[in-house]
Parts: C-alpha cells; structure tokens; sequence
C-alpha cells in the first residue's frame, strides 16, 4: 500500500468520534475508543482507508507499516 502524501487523504477523527476499536497498521496495536486519530483514505482505493495512531502516521516514513 502507497501511504505517501499525495496518494491519500487523511482525516483527523476527534476522540468523541472514535467509537469503534481499529488496528493501527504502523504498529499492529489498538487504537482505543475515545482516542482521537487519523484516517488515512487511500485516493485510488477508498475501501482500503485504515485508522493509524496520530503519532505512527507522522512517522510511517522511518517505520514502514506492519500490515
Ligand atoms: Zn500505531
């Protein structure tokens, strides 16, 4: 999957907004309901959108994603 910057469209979810548990693709663990994180929508593939800690988005370029 291209996650580099022009080839996707991100969202910030704000913590009330994060009701369901996701599966951070950049470290593999849960993102917790209520914690507030990105939606990374790929501009080619929407269905293949994935939620990504805030913190493990802005630094999947040094740590290449788990899944
Ligand atoms: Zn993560």
């Amino acid at each position: 999957m291209d996650w580099s910057e022009d080839s996707v469209e991100t969202r910030f979810v704000q913590p009330y907004e994060a009701v369901k548990l996701y599966v951070c693709p950049g470290c593999g663990r849960d993102i917790a309901r209520g914690v507030g994180h990105v939606v990374a929508v790929p501009r080619l593939a929407p269905d293949l959108r994935r939620h990504w800690h805030k913190g493990c988005w802005n630094n999947r370029g040094n740590r290449p994603p788990v899944n």
